[in-house]
């Protein structure tokens, strides 16, 4: 038995991390300033695009909200995202005035099924809003083509699917938008936050504007030595935007993502190959000419199973190891039922599947005996 508890999802931090933060107090700039501006350059770098074309925010769930408030939803107008999400997907909908319709899910990936996705296609929809689940790519050409036949924008939930690729694409360069979150179960973190990017630099001002209560551009330069500027609200926005503390973290961390990607990418294979003889469905390696991005080792606990998924979740924290349950439907929460009228039978897949699952730790931070662990308790619990 392990002496302290594996928590799930601890993310890796490193000295440069820790001198770069107190580097920032020191300096007394805390707000956003020239780290954050830094962090979106190093990041447009790693996606291949212009820091005109991101924006850096305080959370996933502000990218979302931000990027369809930028889409100009009004009241009656439909996004379709999937049942096979964190709520924050949903409450982002919710937020910008329209109204979430989930569907089911593809068994293998966990992504959003296309085939869904075009049924449920109404002469009110205006966008399709993909989770790229655990970070394997959903099937973007098959929903490219249902929003070029439609007229629809496509905003793309990156939060687990920094490192994703699809075809050599990165994601998040697919659709209209792409969403990202550095919260601190995440690939990379920064305590709280996020980064909207847009192939179109005009949208991308407009999540600007309305990341800081809607402010002119020149806000952002306020506090800045250039000289006061008179700064004008233009429209009515939120307070969403990222502190140069938190980009002092992402600089770091986005520093060691591909190093850290490897690292998991070793957990997945050391995962798969331990599991292959229990009762348990595995998560899909990736297809070719797809990267995933590792973030979530998630198994399904099969009827043969000896115990029940909840009862897996209590033994294995009886032995020192956090897990996590990615995801319970959206359809199985009281306030959407309540809401929208969802029932779980209306999405099967979805539905059995986050009634069976259970994530594996898979932080970049496990040692090899941490991952030994993981192995030898599951084991014993379903061998
Ligand atoms: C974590 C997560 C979010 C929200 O990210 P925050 O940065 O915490 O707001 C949104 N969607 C998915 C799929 C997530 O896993």
């Amino acid at each position: 038995m392990r002496d302290n508890f594996l928590v799930f999802g601890a993310p890796q931090i490193s000295d440069a991390e820790i001198d770069e933060v107190t580097a920032t107090l020191r300096s007394r700039w805390l707000g956003t300033g020239p780290k954050v501006a830094r962090f979106e350059q190093a990041f447009a770098e790693y996606k291949g695009i212009t820091p005109a074309q991101t924006a850096a925010v305080n959370s996933c769930t502000a990218a979302l909200h931000l990027s369809m408030v930028a889409c100009d939803l009004k009241p009656g107008d439909e996004v379709i995202t999937t049942a096979m999400t964190f709520c924050a997907t949903v409450n982002a909908i919710i937020h910008a005035g329209a109204t979430p319709v989930p569907v089911d899910i593809d068994p293998r990936t966990r992504n959003i099924d296309p085939a869904a996705v075009a049924a449920a296609v109404t002469p009110r929809t205006k966008a399709i809003l993909p989770v790229h689940f655990a970070g394997y790519p959903c099937d973007m050409d098959a929903l490219l083509e249902i929003a070029v036949r439609h007229d629809l924008r496509v905003i793309e939930d990156c939060a687990h699917a920094i490192e994703t690729e699809y075809h050599g694409r990165k994601a998040g360069t697919l659709g209209d938008f792409g969403c990202f979150s550095f919260y601190v179960t995440k690939n990379m973190v920064t305590g709280e936050g996020g980064m909207v990017i847009a192939r179109d630099t005009d949208r991308i001002a407009r999540v600007r504007r309305l990341a800081l209560h809607g402010l002119s551009a020149d806000a952002w330069q306020r506090f800045s030595d250039k000289g006061y500027k008179h700064y004008f609200v233009e429209e009515c926005g939120f307070k969403y935007n990222m502190m140069d503390i938190q980009a002092a973290i992402g600089i770091h961390q986005l520093a060691r993502l591909e190093e850290n990607w490897q690292r998991r990418q070793h957990i997945w294979q050391r995962y798969q190959s331990a599991f292959g003889d229990l009762p348990l469905l595995l998560p899909a390696d990736p297809a070719p000419g797809l990267r995933h991005a590792y973030h979530l080792y998630s198994v399904c606990l099969q009827p043969a199973a000896p115990i029940s998924r909840d009862e897996f979740l209590q033994a294995m924290n009886q032995r020192k190891i956090g897990t996590g349950v990615h995801y319970l439907a959206i359809p199985e929460h009281p306030f959407y039922q309540q809401r929208f009228g969802w029932r779980t039978q209306d999405f099967p897949v979805a539905t059995a599947i986050g009634r069976s699952t259970v994530s594996l730790p898979i932080s970049a931070a496990l040692t090899d005996d941490d991952v030994s662990d993981v192995i030898d308790a599951v084991r014993e619990l379903l061998g």
